[in-house]
Parts: structure tokens; sequence; C-alpha cells
């Protein structure tokens, strides 16, 4: 019933809410209980180059992205800047702050800001 002729793209790009193995700490991370989607780990902060813009999951690089600093934005509040380890994409992604496991808030203070 399925076709043969998609190469291969043929997956969902909804963005979705779903439990991960961190590729950074191999941590199983939950799935966000607070309503946005989780892209990055709560344990180490690092995240996967997995969209062009957040949530759209639109990129094929899917190399791991290291968290490098913090940044403020008016009316998202605190946001960690990831850098890809590839080929060097930055995104600014929201912190969790709330629900199941939020992010380790020690790492986080610990990060300079941009
Ligand atoms: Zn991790
Ligand atoms: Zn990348």
């Amino acid at each position: 019933m399925t076709s043969t002729v998609d190469g291969g793209r043929a997956r969902s790009r909804r963005a979705e809410n779903t439990d991960f193995v961190c590729g950074h700490c191999s941590t199983l991370v939950p799935a966000n209980t607070d309503g946005h989607y989780r892209n990055h780990c709560p344990w180490c902060l690092w995240s996967l180059h997995v969209d062009e813009l957040p949530g759209d999951r639109a990129s094929d690089c899917r190399a791991l992205m290291e968290p490098v600093g913090l940044v403020e934005k008016s009316g998202k509040g605190w946001q960690v800047v990831h850098r890809c380890t590839r080929c060097g994409h930055r995104q600014p992604n929201r912190l969790v702050r709330d629900g199941a496991a939020p992010d380790d808030l020690d790492l986080v203070l610990a990060l300079p800001w941009l």
C-alpha cells in the first residue's frame, strides 16, 4: 500500500512532542508537558539540528548542536542559543522551565550572555 517512489521523504514534518534519546549524553528525554515541544536535552542542554525554523523539522543536517550562550527576547524571555557542530547554524530556543524535566538551571546560568 505504501509508495516507494517518494525518495524516503514521506515522514510527517509536523512538530512532534515525543520522547527522544539525547545524542550528547544518551539520557532518555521525556516529552514536554508544558504545551510546547522540547528540542533540547534538559540535563546537558545539547540539541539536534532538525529545524530550519523552530519546530519545522525541515533540516536534513541532524548534527549535534552545542549550547553556546543565552539571549533575552522581549515577550519570549530567556532563550538558549544553539550552534550546530557541523554546519554552524545558530538557533535560539526557548528554555523549558516547567513540567516533568525542566532545563538544568545551573547549566543555563553557566552559559555566557550573547
Ligand atoms: Zn543530554
Ligand atoms: Zn547543522
